[in-house]
């Protein structure tokens, strides 16, 4: 499989066309941006780990039924991906308060919740990504009212999935975003990425954060901490 020419350059990932239409090959990068790319910076190491705790864990919930994007891992840093149109909303879950939700609501981090929460941006970056609910996608025909049924469903079965794996491993997990999108024949697939990136990762008996927090919040060992989740999840 050759990469031919570059698709997109996100702000932590690039992708490119290859000779099969139905699939492209995502390549991930060390940059790292935090509050609406209003902080950036470089984690060393963090694309390849990213790219391959992603094909790690996304691989585990296609065996427990959740469709997804992945294909082939190529290398540390590429993987072969179904090519889809991403379904324009950040799907955020979260078992515990902490970041925007405790900002946003006047409350303190670590607030365990009764039910998980689901929650949903609109995925424009000249809007800021704002909050809104399901009559709101559906207004706006980001999303139909089934593809939202069927997206929080597949979100609290991924919940359900990656809080015990990561139990098994002292790793407490706090709210994570997801991505969906839409293949040729219309097929619903989990996408983009699962990552320190992308979720809130407290260890489970000091409440050590060890996830982007550590950038966002310059609480330092930011390389340590994604290093330490390879570690714990894959052994490495
Ligand atoms: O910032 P907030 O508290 O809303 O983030 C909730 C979860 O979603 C966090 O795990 C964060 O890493 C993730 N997130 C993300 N990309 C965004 C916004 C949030 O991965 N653009």
């Amino acid at each position: 499989m050759n990469k031919l020419e570059q698709l997109y350059e996100g702000k932590a990932k690039k992708v490119f066309a290859t000779e099969d239409p139905d699939v492209v090959i995502v390549s991930y990068k060390d940059d790292a941006t935090a509050f609406d790319g209003q902080k950036k910076g470089t984690i060393i190491g963090k694309g390849a780990i990213n790219n391959r705790m992603t094909n790690f864990l996304m691989r585990k919930l296609e065996e427990q039924g959740i469709p997804t994007h992945f294909v082939e891992e190529l290398n540390d840093r590429e993987t072969v991906v179904k090519k889809v149109s991403i379904v324009p909303l950040e799907v955020i879950v979260r078992n515990i308060s902490a970041g925007h939700f405790a900002s946003r609501y006047g409350v303190e981090e670590g607030i365990v919740f009764d039910e998980p929460v689901v929650e949903f941006s609109y995925k424009n970056d000249d809007l800021h990504d704002p909050l809104l609910n399901d009559d709101h996608a559906v207004a706006l025909k980001l999303a139909t009212r089934e593809e939202i049924a069927c997206i929080k469903d597949y979100a609290l079965k991924v919940n359900e999935l990656l809080k015990g794996i990561l139990l098994e491993v002292g790793v407490t997990l706090v709210d994570f975003k997801l991505e969906f999108g839409k293949t040729a024949d219309g097929t619903l697939v989990l996408a983009d990425e699962i990552s320190p990136d992308t979720c809130r990762f407290w260890d489970s008996k000091t409440g050590e954060k060890l996830d982007k927090d550590r950038f966002r919040r310059d609480l330092g060992n930011v390389e340590d901490a994604y290093v330490e989740m390879r570690r714990r999840l894959m052994g490495e």
